[in-house]
This record gives C-alpha cells, structure tokens and sequence, in this order.
C-alpha cells in the first residue's frame, strides 16, 4: 500500500519547527508493511491545503496530514479537506460534552472557550478518531471508491498517541495480501571518509538483491543504512543479512558496531574485557574524550580519570611533559602527544592512556599546522605510538571528531592490536 503524507503548518515552511511528524509517520508505517511515496508541506492556506491533498488523493488514494485541526483562525484542514469530499460540517453535541469534562477536570474556572466548539465540527460521514492526549479530535474521510484522508493533530505527542492507537490499527487492516515489509540494518564505521568507501565498495553499493544503501555522513563518521524492502519479512530479513555480511567484509575494520552503538560504550568493553585502567589527557578537547566515557553507565570500573592540560604549563607540571620537547615541538606535535599520554598513564598508574593536543580554531592555524590539526598519544602498558591528522568542520566539529578519533585509536589499538595503523585516522 501507498500513501502519501501532507504536513500542515505555516511554521514548518517557515523553518521555525522541524518537520519531525513526516519522519515518525514513515518510520511506523513501514513498520506494517506501508511505503510512503511522497511527502508535502503547506502552510496554513486553506487552497495549498486542498490542492496538496487532492493531488495527493489522485495519485495514491490514501493521505495522512497532520496539523491544523486546533481550535483557532489558523487551523483549517477540516473544512478544506471535506470540500474535496464534498461534505459538510456537522457539529457533534457528544464532543462538546467531551470538551467540557476535560475543561472541568483540569480545573479551569469559568465556560469552555467559544474556540474550542470549533473542535466539534466535523465533515459529514466521517469517522472521528479519538484524541487521549488532547482536544483536537483526528477525523477519518473516506469515499465511496475507498480513497481516504487520515487528519492528525501537529503536536507531535498527540499524533504519536493518536497514530498507535487510533490510525494504525485502520491501515493495517487495509494493507491485503501478505505484509511488505521495509527492514533496516545500520553499520557504523569511522575512521574512513565516505568517498573512500565508496571506492571501496565498488559494485556492491549497486543495490545487492534490491536492498539498499546509504551513507550517512556524520562527526562520529559514516554510518552505512541498508534497507530491504517490497517483499515479505523473511525474505526481506534474509536479503538484508546477506547485504549486511557482504557490507561488513569490506568495510569491517571501520566498523565499531550497529545502530545506535557508542563507540565510548565499545573501548569500554573493550577494556573491562582485558581487564586494563584507561586514564586520558586533553589539551583542545576540554574534557569532551572524558565526558564521552563517562556518559556510559559503568564506566567508573576502568576509566580512572584525566587531566585537562589546557596551558603548557599544566601539561609541565601536571602530565610531565618536558619543557624542552614543548618549546621545540610546539604544545600540537606528536612529541608533545607521546608525552601527554605516558604522563597521564604516569600519574594516574593506568594501563592505558590516551592524549589529545590540537588547534580547534577559528584561530591559531599554520601553513605547516592548518586549524583542525590533531595530534594524539597513546600509551599501551609501556608502549607509547603517536599520530596527527587534520580534521575538518568548524571549532565544535573538530573538537568532536578528535575526541571520536581519540576513541577509534584506542578501539583498533585493544581489538585489533596487530593490525592498528595508527597513521591512518580521519
Ligand atoms: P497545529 O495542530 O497545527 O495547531 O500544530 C500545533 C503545534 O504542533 C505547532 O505549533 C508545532 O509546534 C507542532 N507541529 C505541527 N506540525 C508539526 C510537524 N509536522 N512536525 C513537528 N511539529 C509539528
Ligand atoms: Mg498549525
């Protein structure tokens, strides 16, 4: 089954609010088996809407709008969308009723707002979906070809409640024959650009078996979504695992985990299972590396601690790095990041440390060293290596990506301890 989806707002064309309605409306309704073909957005026009709707109605016979059913000058979807059914409005005395139960339960003194009577009209012949989350009724239209208009409220939490309990049981029990099914696996790599997996992948990103790919750029690196879909749930689960296993042979050494994985919950683990004590030392990062492992529940059995050495002369007297090699090097070098971390390990007696020293920015660049330049240290029970890299974004971005970058380092350097080269990080 196809539908499409019209979301209703002058806000959301304007940019002031995202458009978060249209992504949980696809998400649950490929869940169950429905695609959303196309999605659109108009303001508070009582003809953007009715032509956006009647449009859609032709080429799918089944819309899903949201917004615009309130009780004020700007909501308008009603009235435009029953037109194109033809219907009047009728005024229903039982939500009225409902309305001023609810006014009275919340303990508003005085009569219910003549606004609010503009909730109880509702198009002839059409099927009020229940609102328990708040006043706007949704309503369902339907004609005598089948073709339907399913409106929701634009409060997301209310067409959240209203879709599972009202709207999605209705198109579930329209979708016939056997559930097409829209099934999702996510690869989270980092480390690697998403060009060079591109090149990497070659061919295979050519949709395997009708599953496809998409790479999703972030600070945290590339995550790799591959979707199946227009089959019925085994065979769509089984393309998938295929694509996914083929996916993985290629870019497995990027990849940290699946879905939603941290890849500070990942060294964790990583580091628990070993049985070693992590210590870090941040220069540009302020302390991000160590709120990122701190932030996962039960870190507290291997994450020592850290330093925050901002100023060289912390760096001096509080990670031992030598004067020396500070005025020679400059405080962003891979001398001073070999220091930092085998100071850090020195003074906090962890097995393992990890340094960051770089120029975030806007300032301070070089020709020899460009803002985003990022040097670490990594200590591994006596083994000190280092490496720089120049990462790219604006001061925030940077200062993310080094504290990722940081993670990764310590990632290949515990999983793949063989194999790390340390040279080739974002
Ligand atoms: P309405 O039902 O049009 O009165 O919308 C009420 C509120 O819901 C608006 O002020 C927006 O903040 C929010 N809203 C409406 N449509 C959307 C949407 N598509 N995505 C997210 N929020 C929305
Ligand atoms: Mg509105």
């Amino acid at each position: 089954m196809n539908v499409e989806i019209v979301t209703i707002g002058d806000e959301l064309l304007l940019g002031f609010t995202i458009d978060t309605n249209a992504a949980h409306l696809a998400r649950q309704l490929a869940a169950i088996g429905v695609q959303i073909t196309r999605r659109q957005t108009c303001g508070d026009s009582a003809s953007e809407i009715a032509s956006a709707v009647r449009e859609a109605l032709d080429r799918t016979g089944a819309v899903i709008t949201t917004g615009g059913l309130g009780p004020t000058s700007d909501d308008m979807t009603k009235e435009s969308i029953a037109a194109i059914f033809g219907r009047a409005m009728e005024r229903h005395e039982a939500i009225i009723d409902a309305l001023k139960a609810r006014w009275k339960s919340w303990g508003r003194s005085g009569e219910l707002p003549l606004s609010n009577y503009q909730q109880a009209m509702i198009p002839a012949g059409a099927r009020i979906l229940n609102n328990g989350h708040g006043t706007a009724p949704g309503i369902w239209l339907e004609d005598a070809r089948g073709r339907w208009v399913a409106m929701l409220p634009g409060v997301p939490r209310e067409m959240r409640g209203m879709l599972a309990d009202e709207l999605l049981p209705l198109v579930r029990a329209r979708v016939t024959g056997e559930p097409q099914v829209v099934v999702s696996r996510t690869l989270r790599t980092t480390g690697v650009g998403e060009s060079a997996i591109a090149d990497q992948l070659g061919l295979l990103a050519k949709s395997p078996e009708g599953v496809s790919l998409s790479y999703l750029p972030g600070w945290e690196g590339v995550d790799l979504r591959l979707t199946s879909r227009g089959r019925n749930a085994a065979d769509a689960t089984a393309a998938l695992e295929r694509a996914g296993s083929a996916l993985l042979q290629i870019v497995g050494p990027a990849t940290y985990g699946e879905g939603d994985t941290d890849l500070a919950a990942v060294v964790l683990a990583a580091l628990r299972e070993q049985g070693l004590m992590l210590a870090v030392a941040e220069s540009c990062t302020g302390g991000l590396l160590g709120e990122r492992l701190t932030a996962i529940p039960g870190s507290s059995d291997v994450m020592l601690g850290g330093v925050i050495a901002y100023a060289n002369g912390i760096k001096e007297r509080l990670l031992y790095v030598d004067a020396e090699v500070l005025r020679q090097n400059g405080a962003v070098s891979e001398a001073v990041a070999r220091e930092m971390a085998a100071g850090a390990a020195r003074a906090t007696a962890a097995d393992v440390a990890i340094s960051i020293t770089g120029i975030a920015g806007p300032g301070g660049g070089s020709a020899e060293k460009p803002v985003g330049t990022v040097c670490f240290g990594l200590f591994v029970q006596g083994r000190i290596r280092s490496t720089r890299a120049v990462m790219i974004g604006d001061r925030d971005e940077i200062r993310r990506r080094a504290a990722q970058a940081a993670l990764n380092l310590l990632r290949r350097a515990l999983l793949e301890p063989a194999e790390t080269d340390v040279s080739r990080i974002p």
